[in-house]
This record gives structure tokens, C-alpha cells and sequence, in this order.
């Protein structure tokens, strides 16, 4: 009988895995298509200082299918990251972004846009001309724009990307390292950077109020930041004890759902009108 069991499972375990290597594969086909369908939009989460005043927004990509639903990006952009297709995404994003942020600023709204970047995208050769060019194109201001990278973008062509980091900062635009602390790289890498920020990932600040192991984790970024003289954004804020715990410090800047989850632009322009009302 055990046997005859275990017969089984191994079928519906392998049945699954087959499964879920079609659904891959469907996705991936259907990735292709997503932006021309046009399937994807942007969000937009509050960035918030310590007295709660929203400074800016991390725009986050959105992929509604007809069917499928809501994929969310941890799936579809590694995928997407494997082709060039995320070259293509991230131009749509970069334009789109900046065209709703040239629209806010001539309805008398001004915030920081913050906007996360591949690796595969910051390579490619025209890589800068085509961030300046849209920022041109739409008249906005390249010190309204923080690119955000993560530590893993230094692990291959550390000096190409070196080079672009520079000619984007001599133009005002400004560096984010996203999920700071939970790559491989060495961190010598920030002796050599136009840095400006540094974004605490959530797996630091889920337990903050009691584990201490993350307490001296946290501490030591932050003392790394205060030296350097970068920015700091703590992500993923859910509880008013989170709050209290980074009210120690000065100068921080908070994102998280405590706040305001990721929404569309049109509700992001009322979260920072209603604010002004306040
Ligand atoms: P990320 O850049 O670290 O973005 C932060 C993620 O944390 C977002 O997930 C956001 O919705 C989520 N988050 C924010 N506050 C909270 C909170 O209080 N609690 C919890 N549990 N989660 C919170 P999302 O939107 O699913 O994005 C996941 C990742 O996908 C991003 O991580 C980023 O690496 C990537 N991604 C999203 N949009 C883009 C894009 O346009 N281009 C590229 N290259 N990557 C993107
Ligand atoms: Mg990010
Ligand atoms: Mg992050
Ligand atoms: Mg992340």
C-alpha cells in the first residue's frame, strides 16, 4: 500500500512540476506581446519623510493579463531580463513616467521619481542619451530622477557602469543601491561611486523591533550612510512600531504599506494633494 502511495505522489509531483513549466512557458510567450497589448502600467508608491510629507514615488510595473490576471513583476521581469525585451519595457517605463511627472508639474505638483533599473538595461550603449533625451523631450528636471540599482549590477562591467554612473550624476540625475545588503557584491564598490542613497530592504525592518541581530544590521548601514553622506530609504514600513523604532534617528525616509501601497498615478496625485489640504 506505502508503495502503491508513494506511486502516486511522485505523479502528482511530477504532473505539477509540468505544469508549472507550461505556465512558464505561457508567460513567457505572452510577455512578448504584453506591451503592445498594452498590459502594463505604472504604479506609484509614496516615499514619505519622518513628519509623513510625501517627498516622492518608487514607480513600480504593473502587469494585468486579459486571463491570467495580475502577474506580478518578481515573475514576469526576471524573464524579461533574460532577452531584451526588458530593454524595451524599461524605455516604455522611463517615458511614461517622466511624461506623468511633466503632467503633474504643470498642474503645480512636484515630487522625486524614483525608478528601478536592470543591469542588461544600464549596459547598453546608448544608455545615457536616451535617459537625457527623454528627460529633455518631456522638460523635466534630471535632479527629479533617482535611478535605483542593485548591489548584483557590480558584479560584471563594474568599469562601463562606473563610467555611466558619473555622466548621468554630472547631469543631476541621482544613484539608489535597491535591497542594499542582500546581494553578493563586496561592498569596496562605494568608494568608487556617484552613490546618493541607499534603500534598507524589508528583510531588515520586518523583525526591527525584536530581533537585535537586525538592530546592529540596520546600525551599521546607517553609520555606512551617514559617512558617505547618502540618503537613506527604509522599504516596507507595515507597523507604527517599525515607525517608532526609526523615529531614533534622524533624517530617514520611509515606503511601505503603513503609508500608502502602490497605486495608480491618478491616485497618487490625490495622496499629494490631500496632504497640501492638510
Ligand atoms: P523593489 O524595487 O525592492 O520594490 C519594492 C517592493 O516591495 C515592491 O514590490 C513593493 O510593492 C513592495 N512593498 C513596498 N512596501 C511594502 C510593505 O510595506 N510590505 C510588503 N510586504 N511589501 C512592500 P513589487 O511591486 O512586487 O516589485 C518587486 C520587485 O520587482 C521590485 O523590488 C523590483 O526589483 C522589481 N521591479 C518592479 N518594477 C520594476 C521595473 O519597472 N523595472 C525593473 N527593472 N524592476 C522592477
Ligand atoms: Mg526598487
Ligand atoms: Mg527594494
Ligand atoms: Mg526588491
Amino acid at each position: 500500500f506505502a508503495k502503491a502511495n508513494g506511486g502516486n505522489q511522485v505523479q502528482i509531483y511530477e504532473k505539477s512540476l509540468q505544469t508549472k513549466a507550461i505556465e512558464t512557458f505561457e508567460i513567457e510567450q505572452e510577455l512578448k506581446s504584453a506591451l503592445k497589448r498594452e498590459q502594463f502600467k505604472v504604479y506609484y508608491q509614496p516615499q514619505v519623510d519622518q513628519s509623513g510629507k510625501v517627498m516622492g514615488a518608487e514607480a513600480l510595473l504593473r502587469w494585468f493579463h486579459p486571463e491570467k490576471g495580475y502577474i506580478p513583476p518578481d515573475v514576469f521581469i526576471p524573464m524579461a531580463e533574460q532577452n531584451d525585451l526588458i530593454i524595451e519595457i524599461g524605455s516604455w517605463l522611463l517615458d511614461t513616467t517622466i511624461k506623468e511627472m511633466a503632467l503633474a508639474i504643470q498642474e503645480g505638483n512636484s515630487y522625486e521619481l524614483s525608478v528601478n533599473i536592470s543591469p542588461r538595461q544600464i549596459v547598453q550603449k546608448d544608455f545615457v542619451e536616451k535617459v537625457l533625451s527623454i528627460l529633455k523631450k518631456y522638460n523635466v528636471p534630471a535632479n527629479k530622477l533617482t535611478l535605483e540599482i542593485t548591489e548584483g549590477i557590480f558584479l560584471k562591467n563594474i568599469h562601463d557602469i562606473r563610467n555611466v554612473m558619473h555622466q548621468l550624476s554630472e547631469k543631476g540625475l541621482k544613484f539608489s543601491i535597491d535591497d542594499f545588503g542582500t546581494g553578493y557584491s563586496s561592498l569596496s564598490y562605494i568608494k568608487s561611486l556617484s552613490i546618493h542613497e541607499l534603500k534598507v530592504d524589508r528583510v531588515f525592518v520586518q523583525n526591527i523591533t525584536t530581533d537585535p541581530d537586525d538592530v546592529m544590521l540596520v546600525e551599521t548601514m546607517l553609520a555606512i550612510a551617514n559617512h558617505m553622506h547618502y540618503k537613506v530609504v527604509i522599504e516596507g514600513i507595515e507597523t507604527e512600531d517599525q515607525v517608532n523604532f526609526f523615529n531614533k534617528y534622524e533624517g530617514l525616509i520611509f515606503q511601505g504599506y503603513l503609508y500608502c501601497k502602490p497605486c495608480c498615478f491618478n491616485d497618487f496625485i490625490d495622496y499629494l494633494g490631500k496632504q497640501k489640504r492638510d
